[in-house]
């Protein structure tokens, strides 16, 4: 995992691991360690607020700001928790964010794909 990491920020494009859409390109985002809970992935018509089953993971990818991410969309929203997903396949979630906080968008290092793109 360290070669994903250069100086405490995402060294590779960070892309949706089922259908390769750009999600933040290199050096956007901040390596965070924080417990958050994500329900499993799934498509987007499958998300219910009463099926939450998921798991609590702890690598993230910090944003700091909406306009950051090349692509990004989002998938349920249960009370002040947007979770994030892939804004092509809607595949998610990828991520949590607050929104009674708008500084802090959290990918998950687990959720999405690392690669090195021709910038
Ligand atoms: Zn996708």
């Amino acid at each position: 995992m360290d070669d994903l990491i250069e100086d405490g920020k995402n060294s590779r494009w960070i892309v949706c691991k089922f259908c390769q859409s750009k999600v933040l390109r290199p050096s956007t985002a901040r390596y965070e360690e924080r417990e958050l809970f994500l329900p499993f992935m799934q498509k987007k018509e499958d998300f219910t607020t009463e099926n939450q089953e998921g798991e609590t993971l702890k690598s993230h990818w910090l944003v700091p700001d909406m306009f950051a991410f090349e692509n990004v969309g989002f998938s349920m929203t249960v009370e002040s928790i947007k979770y994030l997903a892939c804004a092509d396949c809607e595949r998610g979630p990828i991520g949590w964010h607050d929104i009674t906080d708008k500084t802090r968008f959290y990918i998950a290092l687990e959720r999405v794909e690392h690669k090195q793109l021709p910038q």
